[in-house]
């Protein structure tokens, strides 16, 4: 299928007015080369009422939106579509609150929970694999709860992060948290983000040794000294990128991501990084929407549990500090 998507918000509006613009295109997202059925895995159906699809071999019933985020939603696709395109028509993004304002979504709750179900299909993590040379280094982001709180608690992120050389430039990027600084924990994240045979860029920590036994090429670049900024001189832009996602944490989220969830914040800013020089944001949209519909639903009470919350406003202020 050519990649097929509204460039601006006249043709957006023009083309997604009604339910069934949406799920045809749906349809067409998660079934390119035409309906399987989810039970038996059949080719080939047809379209009942109120958009069943309905199997060929066993007569098996589904919809589009069954096996997906947006399965047992009570909104309207349409309602979802323009949450969706505007978070990606902004260059960064949209916190809750915005998306609640101008969608006029009666709760918060709603607004937060659809952006979570969205940032969960904004990286495939077996795919879209780092390649070349890439920088790795860890950078701490430490977290802080706001003033006016009785008792301060603060907490502290470890993330590594993953950047591809670009001339002098940057490429592709990954991040992720990790528990530890381990050769574990190290080796793990190389391993499930960049390909083998790539050459991988890191400081003179020990835990990165072995990496050729995985396949890579190595090359670890000692500190001398403890010169401040060594590590930013040397793995420029990792920490440029650190410096980029705090900004943008402080900025369009204004600090107020729990601990828990900041996977899914820096799988949010990794899908904007590395989309940031399409030329149409109508593509993030439709590259959002593919995503979308081909990952298997997280159950709202599951995403706050996955917390260990119930506080879902419960919020920390995000600084970086880099580890040399
Ligand atoms: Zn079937």
């Amino acid at each position: 299928m050519l990649e097929d998507y509204p460039r601006t918000i006249i043709e957006f509006e023009r083309r997604f007015s009604t339910e069934k613009a949406c799920r045809d295109y749906l349809v067409q997202l998660r079934w390119p080369d035409g309906f399987l059925c989810p039970r038996c895995g059949a080719s080939g159906g047809w379209l009942a009422t109120r958009g069943r699809l309905v199997c060929h071999a066993c007569r098996h019933q589904s919809s589009v939106t069954a096996g997906t985020i947006f399965q047992d939603t009570h909104k309207p696709l349409s309602l979802w579509f323009r949450a969706i395109w505007h978070v990606t028509s902004q260059k960064s993004g949209a916190s809750a609150a915005n998306v609640q304002q101008v969608l006029g979504l009666g709760s918060y709750a709603t607004a937060w929970t659809w952006l979570h179900k969205l940032r969960r299909a904004m990286v495939r993590p077996d795919r879209d694999l780092l390649c070349g040379r890439v920088e790795v280094d860890e950078t701490f982001i430490s977290g802080e709860e706001p003033r006016g709180k009785a008792r301060k608690r603060c907490t502290k992120a470890l993330v590594i992060i993953a950047a591809e050389e670009n001339g002098k430039g940057i490429g592709r990027i990954r991040m992720a948290q990790i528990p530890d600084r381990s050769r574990r924990s190290l080796h793990d994240f190389i391993g499930r983000t960049i390909e083998p045979g790539s050459k991988i860029h890191t400081d003179g920590c020990v835990a990165y040794n072995g990496l050729e036994t995985l396949g890579y090429q190595h090359d670890a670049s000692v500190l001398l000294g403890r010169q401040k900024d060594a590590a930013t001189r040397l793995l420029p832009r990792v920490h440029r990128v650190a410096s980029l996602a705090k900004r943008w944490l402080m900025g369009t989220h204004q600090g107020a991501v729990a601990n828990d969830y900041l996977d899914y914040y820096l799988d949010e800013f990794t899908f904007r990084f590395n989309r940031r020089t399409s030329k149409s944001r109508g593509k993030l949209f439709y590259r959002l929407l593919q995503q979308a519909v081909q990952i298997a639903p997280v159950p709202h009470k599951e995403m706050i549990q996955a917390a260990g919350t119930k506080n879902t406003d419960h919020y920390i202020l995000w600084s970086v500090e880099s580890i040399a």
